[in-house]
């Protein structure tokens, strides 16, 4: 079932998850001993993460370093599948841009179709962690809205060789991701609400929003899309910090803010055991707004453990 036609037909707030490939040489029971105790709150979709080479550097026997491009969290597709297969769930494949010709995302996207999976959240993907900023594969997509517009064209059957006869059309419903707090490349938030909005008048159903720690950030974005014509949901998503270090470190890499509030409570803590019991009741009190509010969906960043967003759903569903 698509994701939209989950969000239409809810009576209330749903909870869904997203989860990351276990590092490759890992078994999937590691996916099962996170999902396993989540299903209790019956997700109505779980999102899988996609995620893109990076380069290492080995030592050779003459000394010399010899780079390597790998992938350490291969497995999206199958995962999906495997998930589906055992729980009867749907899933959320993320598909990027970033080290993806236009012919290969279209050959994945069949893989995605013939597995009978209706939903994929498109997006750009990050720079490779050492470079500076992100590149296209030469014949990529630079950004998520041509991916979206490829996925569109694949919904009315029309295949990259247009010479292909009786072509099957997909029926993906599309996420794209928005940014409350604005992505860090854009100038300005109304330069991102602008590629926002083209992202939807491209075709995307509905937004999955960056982690934010103070609900504000979420009412004004949601309030703003709509004075821009942005009507599809907009689901955000929440993810509570666990650590003290995460404080200084989430900011810098998902470029958001933590709230004074948050931070004077996470510094009188002696311990991360209090730090993780701070963010999770920081995060229950953001969801029950949330909740209280009419977001169409709670959508929690489990970052690999099921226990914090557990002792969540179970103060929040
Ligand atoms: C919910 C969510 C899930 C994510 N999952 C993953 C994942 O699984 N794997 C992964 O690698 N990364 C993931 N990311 C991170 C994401 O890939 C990065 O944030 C990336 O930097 C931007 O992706 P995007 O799809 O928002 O890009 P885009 O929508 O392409 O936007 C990127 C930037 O370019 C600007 N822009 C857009 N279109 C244009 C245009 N035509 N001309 C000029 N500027 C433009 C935008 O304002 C923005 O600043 C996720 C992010 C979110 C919020």
């Amino acid at each position: 079932m698509k994701v939209i036609d989950h969000l239409k037909g809810a009576k209330g707030t749903l909870f869904s998850v997203e989860i990351l490939p276990p590092l490759k040489g890992k078994s999937i029971q590691s996916i099962w001993e996170v999902l396993d105790p989540i299903m209790e709150f019956k997700p109505s979709f779980i999102d899988v993460t996609y995620h893109r080479e990076e380069y290492v550097y080995k030592k050779r026997e003459n000394g010399l370093l010899e780079k390597f491009s790998i992938r350490k969290r291969p497995g999206t597709v199958g995962i999906c599948a495997a998930i589906i297969n055992k729980y009867k769930v749907d899933t959320v494949p993320h598909i990027i841009c970033g080290g993806f010709s236009k012919e290969e995302t279209e050959n994945a996207l069949i893989d995605l179709h013939f597995l009978g999976i209706d939903n994929v959240l498109a997006i750009r993907g990050d720079a490779i962690k050492s470079e500076p900023g992100f590149s296209p594969d030469p014949d990529g997509h630079h950004y998520a809205i041509d991916l979206v517009k490829q996925i569109v064209c694949m919904n009315k059957g029309q295949y990259l060789d247009e010479e292909l006869a009786e072509v099957a059309p997909s029926h993906f419903c599309i996420g794209v991701a928005g940014y409350p707090e604005k992505h860090f490349e854009a100038p300005n938030m109304k330069s991102d609400f602008k590629y926002l909005k083209a992202k939807i008048d491209a075709g995307a159903d509905y937004i999955v929003t960056q982690m934010f720690f103070d609900n504000k950030k979420y009412f004004d974005f949601v309030k703003q899309c709509k004075e821009a014509g942005i009507n599809v949901p907009i689901i955000p998503g929440l993810k509570p910090i666990t650590t003290k270090k995460q404080a200084s470190v989430l900011p810098k890499v998902f470029h958001i803010d933590i709230p004074d509030a948050l931070l004077d409570e996470i510094e009188k803590c002696g311990t991360d055991k209090e730090v993780r019991q701070v963010g999770i009741d920081w995060c229950i009190n953001q969801s029950k707004e949330l909740k209280k509010n009419g977001a169409p969906c709670l959508h929690y960043y489990t970052m690999g453990t099921a226990a914090t967003t557990i002792a969540i759903a179970k103060g929040v569903f």
